[in-house]
């Protein structure tokens, strides 16, 4: 059986010192503190929990860094997004899956052991289904088996532009369904991500623009018990719309229409009153939100301590996939508040540790929004990452968390998924084919 010995590591009842860890068949089989190694464990210098990411749509990777030149108009979110969309129409399957395996590749050197893939790139470029209808849900399982992260696919129902069921727009043809045709893509999906290691399927609902009252309903049943997620008051444009056409704001409306609970994680949730925040703290449902993201397309900021101090939730996702980094994404959560407060060390409570604060939060809700390990604990799933702490030797133990989410001076060193060891001295172990691969797509694309 295989063991991991770590001079420190993160357990659930906090930090332990001389911790042996074995791993027995993808899960966690023991965990000893206070021991010595063994001949032929591994030895580590700092061992965490990985952490499953929350929301992802990997085709977006593509154009990362490619639109960051101001407009001719005011330049926002709706700006990106016809740019989004242009992208998106050129990718072909074989596109998809080579920037998908980059990505999740890039995800497991930055700490992440499993991807929630909210997946809507279903259609061939003129809008008609693939011979395959589940042609891109497949590229994506297979992305996820060349880099080895665990895949929960949330395959998207999509089929408006906006409030009151209007019609799709032309750049939206790769995304929709009629409600029997997505029925389909999911039975083919439950079979695809049965095959899976450590699969998991969910279903996405888009948003409140792109799902009517009665098709939210409808596509519950098909999630089969799995997770249910939704982009949620992203932005100011969609509470406004929503105001206009249902008098009422989106997390008000989605709370008091849909039976949202702990199965449910909602996407952004940005833009919300107190009284939305506190509904969906109570709800039990996980924020997945999406730092990085959020500040890129000038979302807004969430309101952190509402949905926290009435014992809400959060995860986080890399959403637009700009930059892959988990503790750029942790960090940023606390910077958003830190300058929209103008104070410190707003997420954690008074003496504790902001690091370990953030990277505890988004590892219990990452774990209840996609699946993964919650913690250091005999079985759960062997999701485990190991930070090099060699560079900066006279930081202590507990502020090493802190050390690697703002200072960056300790460095994801060794990635495990499932108990299997994808990431060696920072580097995945199929680097070189999978950015070979990625590069030959990229090429093509740019001279498409
Ligand atoms: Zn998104």
């Amino acid at each position: 059986m295989a063991a991991i010995h770590a001079e420190n590591a993160l357990l659930p009842g906090g930090l332990a010192r001389d911790v042996r860890v074995t791993l027995s068949d993808g899960t966690i089989g023991g965990v000893e503190t206070g021991v010595a190694p063994v001949a032929g464990d591994e030895r580590v210098e700092f061992l965490l929990p990985a952490v499953s990411n929350v929301h992802s749509h990997a085709f977006q990777r593509a154009m990362a860094g490619l639109a960051e030149t101001r407009g001719p108009a005011d330049d926002n979110f709706w700006s990106w997004r016809t740019q989004m969309y242009r992208f998106g129409l050129s990718m072909g399957p074989e596109h998809v899956e080579a920037v998908a395996a980059q990505l999740y590749m890039e995800m497991l050197e930055a700490g992440f052991s499993r991807i929630g893939e909210f997946h809507y790139l279903h259609h061939d470029k003129d809008g008609a289904p693939y011979v395959n209808p589940a042609e891109m849900s497949e590229r994506i399982a297979a992305a996820s088996v060349e880099s080895g992260i665990a895949l929960t696919l949330l395959p998207v129902f999509y089929a408006h532009s906006d409030f009151g069921g209007l019609p799709p727009i032309d750049g939206q043809r790769r995304f929709i369904h009629d409600l029997d045709a997505f029925a389909r893509l999911m039975e083919r999906a439950a079979g695809l991500v049965a095959d899976l290691p450590g699969g998991v399927l969910g279903v996405a609902p888009h948003s409140l623009r792109a799902v009517t009252g009665e098709e939210l309903a409808a596509v519950q049943p098909l999630a089969n018990g799995g997770p249910i997620h939704m982009h949620i008051a992203e932005q100011t444009g969609e509470v406004d719309a929503c105001l206009s056409a249902n008098g009422i704001r989106p997390v008000e409306w989605l709370l008091e229409n849909a039976p949202v609970d702990e199965r449910w994680c909602l996407i952004h949730a940005t833009h919300m009153t107190e009284d939305e925040a506190k509904g969906v703290a109570e709800s039990g449902a996980v924020v997945g939100l999406c730092p990085i993201t959020e500040a890129n397309l000038g979302d807004g900021i969430f309101r952190a301590s509402t949905v926290l101090g009435n014992g809400g939730r959060f995860g986080v996702g890399s959403d637009s996939n700009i930059e892959i980094t988990l503790s750029g994404e942790l960090r940023q959560v606390e910077y958003a508040q830190r300058l929209s407060k103008r104070l410190r060390n707003v997420i954690a409570p008074t003496g504790g540790s902001t690091g370990r604060h953030l990277f505890e939060h988004a590892l219990a809700g990452g774990a209840a929004a996609v699946g993964g390990a919650r913690g250091i604990a005999p079985g759960e799933a062997a999701d485990l990452l190991a930070l090099d702490h060699s560079a900066v030797p006279w930081v202590p133990a507990d502020k090493a968390i802190d050390h690697w989410i703002f200072a960056e001076g300790t460095r994801v060193a060794t990635v495990w998924s499932g108990g299997r060891r994808l990431v060696e001295n920072g580097r995945h172990i199929r680097r070189d084919a999978i950015a070979a691969r990625f590069r030959a797509a990229m090429l093509d694309l740019a001279g498409a």
